[in-house]
């Protein structure tokens, strides 16, 4: 079964949700080793892309990523901000004039997605970057693929799949970004952005078991 229109949007409907609930988690955790603001940008965000949702009922899957992703590069800010959006304009571009998407699409989407984050944010491996949540995703997602599973078995092994790496950036020295500043003192703590890219795999297995 694909993953059709309205569960695209039932997926942003979740994020802006998990975002407003995590909102104080995200900005404890960026407290540790950035500026204290990661769940309050993303909250503020997915609150604005929420508020749209009225106007995507009668559009295609890639006009709807991609006010998406210029909502929340208007309303995010930061370093993220950038990242998330051009996450959502990339991610379009595969799935311009879609109604809904098999499983090899949604591959596409979000390998597109992620190439854009990594081509703007130049994040390497272990950098302590969501990257290092992202790339396990595509790998995670590609391999159900191959598997031919179904979108619904793809999504729950993806959403194991980064809440393992996410936790695996809590060793990570940062390399980027503001926590790159703290140098050694930033191992030991998870990576805000990387506990995000986690939020968003949730919101997207939450909207296909809903
Ligand atoms: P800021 O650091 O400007 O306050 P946020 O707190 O919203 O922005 O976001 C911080 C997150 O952004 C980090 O946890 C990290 O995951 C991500 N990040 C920062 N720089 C990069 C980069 N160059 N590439 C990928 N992700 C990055
Ligand atoms: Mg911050
Ligand atoms: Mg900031």
């Amino acid at each position: 079964m694909a993953l059709t229109h309205a569960q695209i949007i039932l997926w942003l409907q979740q994020c802006a949700l998990l975002f407003e609930k995590n909102s104080d988690y995200l900005t404890d955790l960026d407290r540790e080793i950035g500026d204290a603001d990661h769940g309050l940008n993303m909250n503020r965000g997915f609150r604005k892309v929420q508020e749209k949702l009225p106007e995507f009922a009668g559009q295609d899957i890639g006009t709807i990523l991609k006010t998406t992703g210029m909502t929340l590069l208007s309303n995010i800010g930061g370093a993220s901000g950038p990242l998330f959006s051009t996450f959502f304009i990339r991610a379009a571009k595969p799935t311009a004039s879609l109604q809904n998407l098999e499983l090899n699409q949604l591959v596409e989407m979000v390998t597109e997605g992620v190439e854009g984050i990594v081509s703007r944010g130049k994040a390497e491996p272990n950098d302590k970057t969501m990257c290092d949540v992202w790339w396990p995703v595509v790998e995670s997602l590609k391999h159900a693929n191959e598997q031919n599973l179904s979108i619904k078995e793809a999504l729950s092994q993806a959403q194991v799949a980064a809440e393992k790496a996410a936790e695996n950036t809590i060793a990570m020295q940062a390399r980027k970004g503001r926590a790159s500043y703290l140098g050694e003192r930033s191992i030991g703590h998870k990576d805000p952005g990387s506990a995000s890219v986690v939020l968003m795999i949730q919101a997207l297995a939450n909207s296909i078991n809903a």
